[in-house]
């Protein structure tokens, strides 16, 4: 044993500081020094002298003594050191301990050197940080999650909040209008500069309920297309009822192209529907392939919703104005609209030192006719005349229901001289037509007399026009009807 030269009173010093187990282990494979920590009870004492192998097994239970024995071989065989950094390990009492086995092969003393470490308490205590370390990740991650949905609910209320700041700014620009064109120019302006589409279109449908027609739009639109129903992604999404998103209209085969760009575009359509009723379409492209998100479309569908509201609105004013000045029986203006147009019109005369003449249009004898026929084929007549009246004169002309069965138009820019001309045109159509039993009228057809007058040449105010047009009617009444007269001053 005295061959191998260690220095004991070292190793006791060290394995007392550092509870360790140190051995020496001869070539011939015999254990030629054993030291444990004081701490502990010295069993390796037991082992000098004998067989490395024997005393490991004796020990350590097997699969700790293999582990062991393979790396002393290990070391023996490669006279390098070699270590094993953790052995699990369970003791006589059955606790649970973690070695460090460090082998080295001494040149000198042509031993295997193995120190063994005791490190049970370092690797629970690593053990124990590992596991905080663990929950601490699992409370991190938790904490991440929790704070992402937090941000997408934020996102969430953000967005929500946008959408209606930018609702209210399209809306309440076209809250200030109720005309129909004003209301879409102001609606596209909106989305235009709030939502930075600058493609866009409103399409509503045509007369005949059956195709698109564009009605208003910014960007690159083409005013004259009809778009059939049924037809491209507007058309599909009319008849469908539900917004049609393509975000590559170049790639998408479902929709017929014929009102679609050429290449690389999005477009979204999103019908405009009030009730049951559907009144068109929004129609946007985007030019440069920006995906729409759900949020976008959300926001169309609700922007759409409230632009059909807005022109069915829109409409309903304009229905109820137009009733407000229209005679009912006869479609023409009624008289207290003639009343303001005359106001506007003499004013305008005014102005710009032009002529305006009146016409004042009286049927003939048309108490007989309704004595004869009927009130009810009477109104019908009435009727007739005053479409004959509308189809004789210029879109310019105001024509009007004065009262009764008589009629009045006024003329802006026409001299007394050329309103004959229209008057004598209004005479021959109402002559020329045929009314059911005209017959019996005292002169055999239904007629009418018209009397002429002209601002400022003779009349001098409104009321005076208005007088002297009565006054020339009053004499081609008494020149046996069916006549013009013109008012002269005499
Ligand atoms: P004159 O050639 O002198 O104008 O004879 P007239 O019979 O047309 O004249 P008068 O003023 O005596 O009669 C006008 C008649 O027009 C009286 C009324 O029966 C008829 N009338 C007025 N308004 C209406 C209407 O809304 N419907 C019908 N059916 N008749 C009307
Ligand atoms: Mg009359
Ligand atoms: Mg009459």
């Amino acid at each position: 044993m005295s061959d191998v030269l260690i220095d004991m009173a070292m190793i006791e010093a060290v394995t007392n500081v550092i509870p360790s187990a140190f051995l020496a282990v001869n070539i011939s494979g015999r254990i030629s020094h054993a030291y444990i920590s004081r701490q502990s009870p010295n069993v390796l004492q037991r082992l000098i002298g004998k067989k490395f192998h024997w005393g490991i097994n004796r020990v350590f239970h097997s699969t700790t003594a293999d582990t062991v024995l393979e790396y002393y071989e290990k070391c023996l065989q490669s006279k390098q050191p070699v270590e094993i950094a953790k052995l699990k390990h369970i003791d006589s009492h059955g606790l649970l301990e973690y070695l460090n086995w460090q082998f080295l092969f001494v040149l000198s003393c042509n031993s295997v050197v193995i120190y063994v470490r005791n490190i049970t308490e370092s690797v629970l205590i690593e053990e124990e940080f590992t596991d905080i370390s663990e929950q601490y990740e699992s409370v991190n991650r938790e904490l991440y999650e929790a704070m992402s949905k937090l941000d997408l609910h934020l996102m969430d209320i953000e967005q929500a909040h946008k959408k209606i700041a930018a609702l209210y700014r399209v809306t309440s620009i076209v809250q200030k209008t109720v005309n129909e064109q004003e209301v879409l120019e102001g609606i596209l302006d909106g989305i235009n500069r709030e939502l930075g589409f600058n493609d866009v279109a409103i399409m509503l449908l045509d007369e005949s309920g059956k195709a698109l027609k564009v009605t208003a739009y910014r960007g690159c639109q083409d005013m004259s297309i009809r778009i059939p129903l049924g037809t491209g992604i507007a058309g599909h999404s009319v008849l469908s009822r539900e917004l049609i998103y393509v975000d590559d209209v170049s790639r998408d085969t479902q929709y017929n192209m014929m009102d679609e760009p050429a290449n690389g575009n999005s477009e979204v359509a999103v019908p405009l529907i009030v009730g049951d009723k559907v009144l068109g379409v929004l129609d946007i492209r985007t030019e440069n392939a920006r995906t729409l998100q759900p949020y976008d479309l959300d926001l169309l569908r609700s922007l759409a919703s409230h632009i059909a509201m807005t022109i069915d609105h829109a409409n309903h004013v304009s229905y109820i104005e137009k009733q407000a000045i229209t005679d009912g029986l006869t479609n023409l203006y009624n008289h207290c609209h003639f009343r303001t147009v005359l106001a506007q019109e003499i004013k305008r005369a005014n102005r710009y030192n032009r002529p305006l003449a009146m016409l004042m249009i009286d049927i003939d004898y048309f108490k007989h006719y309704n004595d004869t026929n009927g009130h009810l084929m009477g109104d019908e007549a009435l009727a007739t005349v005053a479409a004959l009246i509308k189809e004789s004169c210029r879109d310019v002309d105001v024509v009007a229901r004065y009262g009764g069965e008589e009629f009045s138009i006024l003329l802006p820019e026409t001299t007394v001289e050329e309103a004959k001309v229209i008057a004598e045109r209004i005479r021959l159509s109402v002559e020329a037509h045929t009314f059911p039993n005209e017959i019996t009228q005292p002169n055999g057809k239904l007629t009418i007399s018209i009397g002429a007058a002209e601002y400022p040449k003779n009349a001098k105010s409104l009321v005076e026009l208005i007088d002297y047009a009565d006054m020339a009617l009053y004499h081609a009444k008494s020149s046996n009807r069916n006549c013009i007269s013109i008012y002269h001053s005499s």
